[in-house]
């Protein structure tokens, strides 16, 4: 029987009455990923529910009625992570963003999925108390989102991932149950660690509802520094340098600035690039008590200073300061009508500078080399590589011809094309997913959804191949 959506709205409204539910086309097409803004939203129906009951409910009527689902946290994702391969209901989780719990105690906090990680780190910084997880979208984001992506901060360093934080989660999974696993506990060897199957799972087993997550108190001093060098290789050492010292920063940026950025920036920043003789910048940020801080400090300015030239504090401290809106300090590139591409790779640490050469070259061969930068952000093998491209149609055809030559480099190198954001409808071809994490780990990855949505409602198409095969634009 084949049932119109008018039909599954009207059903939906009397299964869920408190929920809040709209098929109006004006508020659908708000529902489509960042990187597919000139299509059409694919969404059908929007859910906002307001229980987890509801979520329940939904899901059980989803499934049954063969509806495609995706989970829909803050939509900050940058791989398409929210346009499955079908029309899809969009399970808005942002009406389910409660602060549960705080345990000053044992150091963690309750939260819905819904919750932004803005919100959380408010709620904890007044308390005394920081999430540690501190992404540039932390405004919009969703603890959903970052857990089911797996996402990476500034604090990476010293916190680790957001799923590194999580201790335990309750989800919904498409038979109607909700499943709690894990506990306020750190550490416990009884199995293997259950929650972890949702974290980087992009929504496609299950609906996370709520997460108990570590945190930590406040450091009480912060500090800042900046370092030029005259290579991307010879930062690259430093910061090697600095790991084996056990300096490693709490939190870095380092990397190159292609001539057309250079070209755009004020003319006093143009003036220390040339006096520095500036090919690659490193901001460092540590934090803890006072003492420690200045020591830290101090001991990378005399390892630092042997590889490039302290910059003026002005720069690193306004990175800091800045670190959330990466965009808006964009915005003399925005005039330009140039955008950046940026392609998060994990790179083994001793492949780092092949790969840098690699991507050197094969930007030169898609005449891209004064539009290429590369940087660490936070690890020694947290290699990113972005593009700052004119947004024309030649611009992307170069994009993409640099783009899939950069992925097979990637995956050589035995490497990863998604250190954060995920695969995405972007990435999910079988033959990208395989290369990624392994056939062991696909086919394993595959009796796993077939076990929790064998009917793959939740984001078809999104990492793991269901009936048809994903990757929307690339493979
Ligand atoms: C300006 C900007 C800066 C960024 N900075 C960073 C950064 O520093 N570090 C970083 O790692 N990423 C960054 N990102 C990417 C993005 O913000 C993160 O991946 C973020 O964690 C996504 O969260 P979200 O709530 O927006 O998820 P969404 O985009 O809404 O969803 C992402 C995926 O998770 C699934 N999902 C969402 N909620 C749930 C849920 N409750 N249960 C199950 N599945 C769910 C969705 O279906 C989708 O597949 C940035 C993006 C932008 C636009």
């Amino acid at each position: 029987m084949v049932i119109d959506m008018n039909t599954h709205t009207k059903a939906l409204k009397k299964l869920l009455p408190k929920a809040i539910i709209t098929d109006d086309k004006a508020e659908l097409e708000a529902y489509k990923d960042i990187i597919y803004v000139h299509e059409p939203s694919r969404a059908q129906l929007v859910v906002r529910p307001g229980s987890y009951e509801e979520v329940s409910k939904l899901l059980g009527y989803c499934d049954r009625h063969n509806l495609a689902v995706a989970p829909w946290g803050g939509g900050t994702n940058l791989s398409g992570s929210l346009t499955p391969s079908r029309s899809f209901v969009a399970l808005d989780i942002k009406g389910l963003n409660k602060v549960l719990d705080f345990s000053e105690d044992n150091w963690t906090v309750t939260v819905q999925a819904g919750a932004t990680i803005e919100k959380i780190e408010n709620y904890l910084n007044k308390r005394g108390f920081t999430l540690g997880h501190d992404p540039w979208s932390k405004a919009s984001a969703t603890i959903g989102g970052a857990i089911a992506l797996d996402s990476a901060g500034n604090l990476y360093p010293k916190y680790g991932s957001a799923g590194d934080l999580v201790l335990s989660i309750k989800v919904a999974v498409v038979d109607g149950r909700i499943l709690t696993l894990g506990g306020p506990i750190s550490k416990s060897s009884s199995s293997p660690r259950m929650s972890c199957l949702f974290i980087g799972s992009a929504g496609t087993l299950g609906v996370i509802l709520e997460a108990t997550m570590k945190i930590a108190p406040l450091a009480a001093e912060h500090a800042t520094s900046g370092y030029a060098f005259s290579s991307f290789k010879k930062m690259f050492y430093a910061i090697k340098e600095l790991d084996k010292a056990g300096l490693t920063p709490q939190s870095y940026i380092g990397g190159t600035l292609p001539s057309v950025a250079i070209k755009l920036q004020p003319k006093t920043e143009q003036a220390l690039v040339k006096m520095l003789g500036i090919d690659s910048a490193l901001f460092i940020y540590y934090e803890g008590n006072a003492e420690d801080v200045k020591v830290r400090l101090k001991a990378a300015k005399n390892l630092l200073s042997g590889f490039g030239k302290k910059m003026p504090d002005k720069y690193a401290a306004s990175w800091w300061e800045n670190r959330h809106t990466y965009f808006e300090m964009n915005k003399e590139l925005a005039d330009e009508n140039i955008h950046l591409h940026v392609f998060d790779f994990c790179i083994p640490k001793d492949m780092v500078l092949t790969a840098y050469t690699r991507m050197d070259e094969i930007a030169k061969k898609q005449k891209l080399e004064k539009r290429i930068s590369h940087s660490l952000f936070s690890a020694l093998d947290a290699y990113t590589v972005a593009l700052y491209l004119e947004d024309s149609k030649e611009g992307m055809a170069s994009l993409r011809r640099f783009e899939k030559e950069a992925i097979s480099e990637v995956h050589n190198l035995k490497g990863t094309i998604a250190r954060t954001h995920g695969l995405g409808s972007l990435y999910s071809s079988r033959a990208i997913i395989e290369k990624e994490i392994g056939k062991d780990a696909l086919d394993l990855l595959e009796k796993m959804k077939r076990t929790l949505d064998p009917n793959n409602i939740l984001n078809p198409g999104i990492l793991i191949r269901g009936h048809e095969d994903g990757g929307k634009r690339r493979s």
